[in-house]
């Protein structure tokens, strides 16, 4: 897909999420001219940050990872004092206890039965002398890093639990980077000194800015070279089979366009081609899944619910899999005496039929059980839903989204890029990288 730039036209941008967001700011910082539609009242997309009374809140648990210079420098630079250093490490809840998160061996032994945690020295001791092939399945990569025992207590429930998937049908790259080998040299530092190792994104050092992961791409939209329409969905897209020729706005409005850029969920895109496209191609479209999220935020009379980032929760009987506490993250996110806690559940967007308000009192009624909250520290709830959370990426997704982007590849005008465009487990840091790289291409044409 070759984009080529006429002097004084615009980019026309489908959605205003951080891809939609940080390809016009970057479009800004050439002097070209861009305009995004976005569906929704506002933009972000699933990093928006809430405001609600004196509390804010991020739609999920959003950290910025430092894994990029340009792009942590760009942030810097965009923020300025408004980007916190934070260190704020994570915890797993396994059975009334607090783990260490990544998981630690010396931690770990230290919690479960001894014959359980000889197993996992064992498995993890001859992990070190096997030669792995390159594994297909996060399963594989999951017994590679940690061993079949350690896994299966606490990788594989968490992993179905997010995803809805058997952790055998899913690819490797679903870990996002987040497995940490437990390595001769780390368990053998860890047993026998009880010291830490690893990364500092995972050992819970990130930056956040003072008002929540929103702020990020609020402080990005102030150039006269961008232009925002909000409440605007995208509902078609008309081509002549080489080019995207116009887009309709609302079922109602056409515009014309010359360059293109789609943020849209693959599927959508793929369905709001006109002239349709056929059926083999909508088929393949409508069989990928997104994994959706609700977010259910419980404000509380009291200062803070834990010391920790996130809290992740493998246990299958329990509906969330991670609760984030924002001010954890910066402390002006509530007042003083006052605190907001996000539990995140997972579910089926095509399927779903859960009850907001049976589904707080089920969280509150578990963390007053686990001894975490007493429901009358309660002060306010809230629930908000992200149905595009996850692109569920399981084993046949490459072929499928070969089909699909070669077909795309004709429409001359159309990139794509971001989390659901690309089908990609991508963060934000990814996303900026990639819209600075197709800016460029842009304007060096
Ligand atoms: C729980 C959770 C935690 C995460 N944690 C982190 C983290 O710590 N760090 C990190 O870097 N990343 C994190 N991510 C990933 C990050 O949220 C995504 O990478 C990012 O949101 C993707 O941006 P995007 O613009 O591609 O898509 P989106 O954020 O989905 O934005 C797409 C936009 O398109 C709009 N849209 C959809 N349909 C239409 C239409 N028809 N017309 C017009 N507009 C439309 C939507 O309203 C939305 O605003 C996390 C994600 C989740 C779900």
């Amino acid at each position: 897909m070759s984009l080529k730039m006429k002097n004084n036209s615009k980019i026309h941008i489908l959605g205003g999420g951080p891809a939609g967001v940080a390809t016009s700011y970057y479009a800004s910082q050439k002097k070209i001219n861009s305009v995004i539609y976005e569906a929704s009242s506002a933009i972000g997309g699933n990093c928006k940050t809430i405001k609600l009374d004196d509390f804010y809140f991020d739609l999920g648990a959003h950290r910025f990872h430092d894994k990029n210079e340009n792009v942590t420098n760009e942030i810097k630079k965009i923020l300025g004092n408004q980007l916190l250093k934070v260190h704020s490490p994570s915890k797993i809840f396994y059975k009334n206890n607090y783990l260490d998160f990544p998981l630690r061996i010396f931690n770990v032994l230290t919690t479960l039965k001894m014959n359980i945690g000889l197993k996992i020295v064992y498995e993890n001791f001859l992990n070190q002398l096997k030669t792995f092939k390159s594994p297909n399945t996060f399963e594989e990569v999951a017994y590679q890093n940690y061993g079949k025992t350690l896994s299966k207590l606490f990788l594989m429930n968490y992993t179905e639990k997010l995803w809805g998937e058997s952790s055998n049908k899913l690819l490797p790259s679903i870990a996002g980077g987040r497995l940490k080998n437990l390595n001769l040299k780390s368990i053998i530092a860890e047993l026998f000194f009880n010291q830490k190792s690893g990364s500092k994104h995972l050992d819970g050092e990130f930056w956040y800015p003072k008002f929540g992961f929103g702020t990020i791409f609020e402080s990005m939209k102030n150039s006269p070279y961008q232009e925002f329409f909000l409440n605007s969905s995208v509902t078609r897209l008309i081509h002549d089979g080489k080019k995207i020729t116009k887009i309709e706005i609302n079922q109602s409005k056409v515009i014309n366009v010359n360059q293109i850029v789609s943020t849209l969920p693959i599927n959508l895109l793929i369905k709001f081609l006109y002239p349709v496209v056929d059926e083999k191609l909508l088929m393949i479209a409508n069989s990928l899944k997104f994994r959706g999220l609700k977010l259910c935020v419980l404000m509380l009379d009291r200062p803070y619910f834990s010391d920790n980032a996130s809290i992740y929760f493998p246990d299958k009987k329990i509906p969330f899999t991670r609760i984030y506490e924002p001010k954890n993250r910066s402390k002006f996110t509530a007042p003083n005496d006052k605190t907001c806690i996000v539990a995140e559940v997972p579910y089926k967007p095509e399927k779903s039929n859960i009850n907001n308000q049976e589904l707080l009192d089920q969280i509150v009624s578990i963390l007053e059980q686990k001894k975490m909250l007493k429901k009358s520290e309660v002060l306010t709830t809230k629930v908000y839903d992200l149905p595009f959370a996850y692109p569920i990426l399981d084993l046949e997704v490459k072929e499928k989204l070969n089909i699909l982007f070669k077909f795309l590849s004709r429409f001359k005008n159309l990139h794509l890029i971001g989390r659901n465009a690309n089908f990609e487990y991508q963060h934000t840091h990814d996303i900026f990288k990639n819209s600075n790289y197709l800016i460029e291409k842009i304007s060096k044409n």
